[in-house]
């Protein structure tokens, strides 16, 4: 673990970075008065980095998450995902370019209950004119990928809560966007379950070389996922702290108990002092 307490010095244009993040704060306005969400803030997240971003409830994740997907407009800085600008500094909406290289996977799976698997995840293709047979080509491959190559056919009520997410995990790959955005996409599990989907989505991430940022309230899945841990804190966010998290690749769940594992954790705890 470093003792770094910002984020690595942001570069200029070209670096090579999967996402640039310069200046990038959110001002809400409500009725009561504006609401400051996330003090201005710069993050570089490296090609196939596994970045997952730390807090308690109420710091700003979901807004720093939904202005990396474009669907909250920065009151300052800008945003560029690879060499795409996908907010330049006082744009008000995203560029379109660059959300092509984007997933999104949420709480909540948002499936359509009328669509069998197969057609929930080839869903974001429909609009793209792709022919049915490869959609479902597709489909199968990612529903391999995720474990759901015997439930192509079930409709989303017939699987768990678990299951629901690895449909909605195959559907945010299917347009193969290079990076994964996640927002506490298993919050809403059961321990175990969960377990499972941070093996799974590790699997996932180590053959495919995605970039993913997931937020989290749980220390021991950031610790267990990250390659850096983002720790912000609230009344505004900010970046408290970055944690680079060593341990070797794959991880199984048994690094829980080793004596490093629970030194990051009560590190990140100290910091959120009590939250968790
Ligand atoms: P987190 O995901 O870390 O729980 P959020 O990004 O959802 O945090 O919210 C950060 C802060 O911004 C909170 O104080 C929240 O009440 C406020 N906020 C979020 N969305 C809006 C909105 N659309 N309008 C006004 N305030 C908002
Ligand atoms: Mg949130």
């Amino acid at each position: 673990m470093s003792d770094a307490t910002t984020g690595p010095a942001p570069r200029q244009g070209g670096s090579g970075a999967a996402i640039s993040i310069r200046g990038v704060g959110k001002e809400y306005a409500a009725a009561a008065g504006p609401v400051r969400a996330l003090t201005p803030t710069d993050l570089e997240v490296k090609p196939g980095e596994f970045v997952v971003l730390l807090g308690p409830s109420g710091c700003g994740k979901t807004t720093l998450l939904r202005m990396l997907a474009g669907l909250v407009t920065p009151t300052e800085g800008s945003i560029s995902i690879g060499e795409r600008k996908l907010f330049a500094e006082g744009d008000s909406k995203p560029s379109h370019d660059a959300l092509d290289s984007l997933g999104f996977v949420f709480q909540a799976p948002n499936l359509l209950p009328w669509r069998k698997v197969w057609r929930n995840i080839a869903l974001p293709l429909e609009t793209k004119g792709v022919s049915r047979a490869e959609r479902k080509e597709r489909a199968v491959e990612l529903a391999r990928a995720v474990g759901l190559e015997d439930f192509l056919d079930h409709y989303p009520k017939q699987l768990s809560g678990g299951m629901q997410q690895r449909v909605a995990i195959a559907r945010a790959l299917i347009h193969e966007p290079s990076i994964l955005l996640m927002d506490e996409p298993f919050g809403a599990l059961d321990a175990m379950t969960r377990d499972q989907m941070n093996l799974l989505l590790q699997e996932l991430w180590l053959e495919t070389g995605k970039t993913i940022v997931l937020v989290t309230h749980s220390i021991s899945e950031a610790v267990f996922l990250a390659d850096r841990v983002v720790l912000l804190s609230s009344r505004p966010g900010r970046v408290k702290d970055v944690v680079d998290v060593e341990f070797a690749r794959p991880r199984d769940l048994l690094v829980q108990n080793d004596a490093g594992f629970g030194e990051s954790v009560e590190r990140l705890r100290e910091q959120l002092g009590g939250h968790e």
